[in-house]
């Protein structure tokens, strides 16, 4: 089931809803444990793959889930902006 985005008219499937009302929230959603660099994505795989390209040294473990998730601590504000893209009502 497709649904539309009241900001920008594009269609969406509904489980990218959140993905998708996230991106025009400039939220910072995660952040990299390693260095400041911010993520305004809900996208894990783009913060390991940022984890693996900038910070890793070859030979050496680490730690892909060294960055911090920000998702509870923003919920009301990504609640906020799920509803001003797809307003229930
Ligand atoms: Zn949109
Ligand atoms: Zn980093």
């Amino acid at each position: 089931m497709e649904i539309q985005c009241k900001l920008c008219n594009s269609n969406f499937l509904k489980t990218n809803k959140v993905v998708h009302a996230i991106s025009h929230s400039g939220l910072i959603i995660f952040e990299c444990g390693f260095c400041p660099k911010k993520f305004t994505h809900m996208n894990t795989t783009i913060v390991r793959k940022h984890i693996l390209n900038q910070h890793k040294n070859p030979g050496e473990p680490i730690n892909y889930d060294n960055y911090k998730d920000n998702r509870k601590a923003l919920k009301e504000q990504i609640e906020e902006w799920k509803e001003r893209c797809f307003p229930t009502k």
